[in-house]
């Protein structure tokens, strides 16, 4: 009988998956599935344990050796280059209830992703199980409520495609291809989040798979505790399968563009940058950079996004565009979409990238020197700098009235090395950590979403008088720790 039962999930097993069956696979590796637990011991998985698990869910279940399994393991960072036991494409929250309670029930080390794109490869695991969202990417638009509905592995880019359509808006980062789930848990700075907030603060509700593989709904109503630890608190409390955001009118048009001074005007131009960001009005916003030329010149270049009337827009900007004759202007009216995507190129899917960062409360001459003498240090070419902005509407939030703790930052500064060639790994590395030594102690707090290894055992202090609030819902969402491969919050005893 059991034997009968075994065949029958195997001929639905065949149905869904292309090639060398699943049977094929794992007679292969001895009947058995090697897989690692939670606090990374050995374990294994038996065969009808995963035919079970891969007939009960709509998505697809791909195991190492299978045709498709090395681009399903592919990350963002191509420096993470690791090997799970499964990944489960999940098609619809049932899905991921299921693959929650298969991991639970087996203590497997798990790992949920959405467009994988954390830096430290938080999103994949080596030995356990990934909960891929990618196929759940709908995002659907209510205009007359202003609001979206995005399901839980979709990207900024569908987000933002969608709502551009009705003259619609929310806070979404400066890359198109990261994924809406990370970025939004963990807080979600972008160029109009000085004028809306921060990803985290728009949002409306969220549906969640919570470690004891329930489906339930956060909002300001219901669930609010966990409402509130969702709002910057990361991927702790379970899998977010779909995200209601408020969304805000905003003529999709912008003014926007880069402007470029040689880099022997860096000094000068930091401080101007740190004199005009700090006045600057919510609907400006302004980044800059050390940029490399095709033709191999180094300039600091800043970016400008006016999201409001042009007319104004034009008159607040012109003294910055007309600062110490830069060499390049191309400030202009263009689709904020194309902004939105104008930076995928330089940090396209597959690169190579370290880097550190921290949040600056203020950008003065001291921490402008230290930045120029640490570049000036580095080897060359190998270490580019970048500022994001924050404040206005990001700092006007109370530190305790979400998860997110880093309400005073104005900046997010980032020392980063990005490139393609592997054998370059250790040099890279060692030059950007050691570049950042000066710049840490001059940072206050870090943005969960851009960790290196060594800043995870920070984790509590970084979310300061939030922690214990974080621990004890964490004790109530998740206390088993099933959700630990990310900004990780320990169970409060
Ligand atoms: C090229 C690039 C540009 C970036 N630009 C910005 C920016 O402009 N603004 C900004 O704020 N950040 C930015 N970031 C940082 C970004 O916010 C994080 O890397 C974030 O984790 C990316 O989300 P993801 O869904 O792509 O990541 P993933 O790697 O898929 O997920 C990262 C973590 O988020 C959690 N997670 C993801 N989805 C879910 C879900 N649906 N449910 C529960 N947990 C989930 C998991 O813990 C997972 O480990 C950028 C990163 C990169 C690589």
């Amino acid at each position: 009988m059991k034997r009968r039962a075994l065949l029958q999930a195997a001929v639905g097993v065949a149905a869904l998956w292309p090639a060398r069956s699943l049977l094929a696979q794992i007679a292969a590796a001895g009947g058995e599935l090697a897989a690692k637990t939670l606090s990374g011991a050995a374990t294994t998985l038996r065969t009808a344990d995963i035919e079970g698990l891969a007939a009960a869910i709509r998505g697809q279940l791909i195991l190492p050796g299978q045709d498709g399994y090395d681009a399903a393991r592919r990350v963002w960072n191509a420096m993470i280059d690791r090997r799970p036991a499964l990944i489960a494409r999940c098609a619809a929250p049932s899905d991921v209830m299921q693959v929650v309670n298969f991991a639970r029930e087996r203590q497997l080390l798990t790992a949920v992703r959405c467009g994988g794109h954390s830096q430290s490869g938080k999103s994949t695991c080596d030995g356990g199980i990934v909960i891929d969202l990618s196929p759940m990417q709908s995002v659907r638009v209510d205009a007359k409520a202003k609001l979206a509905r995005v399901e839980g592995g979709a990207l900024l880019r569908h987000l933002d495609r969608e709502t551009r359509a009705f003259g619609l808006v929310t806070t979404a980062g400066t890359v198109s291809h990261t994924g809406v789930g990370g970025l939004t848990l963990g807080g979600g700075l972008g160029r109009v989040g000085r004028r809306f907030g921060l990803a985290c603060d728009n949002l409306r509700s969220v549906d969640v798979v919570t470690a004891d593989g329930r489906l339930v709904t956060a909002s300001d109503a219901e669930n609010s505790d966990l409402m509130w630890g969702l709002r910057g608190g990361g991927g702790n409390f379970g899998v977010a399968t779909s995200f209601e955001f408020n969304l805000h009118p905003m003529d999709p048009i912008v003014v926007a563009g880069d402007v470029a001074w040689p880099y022997s005007k860096a000094r000068e131009a930091l401080r101007n940058f740190a004199e005009f960001s700090s006045k600057a009005p919510d609907e400006l916003n302004l980044d800059i950079g050390t940029v490399m030329t095709p033709d191999g010149q180094l300039m600091i270049a800043s970016e400008l996004v006016w999201s409001a009337d042009h007319a104004a827009g034009e008159r607040v900007m012109a003294p910055y565009r007309s600062f110490s004759s830069p060499v390049m202007d191309t400030v202009r009216a263009l689709p904020y979409t194309d902004v939105q995507s104008s930076h995928d190129k330089f940090l396209e899917n597959g690169i190579r990238d370290y880097r550190k960062s921290g949040f600056l409360t203020e950008l003065n001459d001291h921490t402008i020197d230290a930045l120029l003498e640490t570049l000036a240090a580095a080897p060359p070419g190998l270490v580019r700098m970048t500022f994001q902005q924050a404040g206005g509407a990001i700092g006007r939030r109370a530190v305790d009235a979400t998860a997110f703790p880093n309400r005073d930052a104005r900046y997010w500064v980032a020392l980063a090395s990005s490139f393609k060639d592997p054998s370059e790994d250790e040099a890279r590395i060692a030059a950007v950590r050691e570049a950042w030594k000066p710049i840490e102690p001059l940072t206050r707090g870090f943005y969960v979403n851009a960790m290196t290894e060594d800043m995870y055992a920070k984790v509590d202090a970084n979310y300061g008088p939030n922690y214990p609030r974080l621990a004890q819902l964490k004790r109530k969402y998740d206390p088993g720790n099933q959700f630990r491969l990310n900004a990780n919050v320990v169970p409060a005893a």
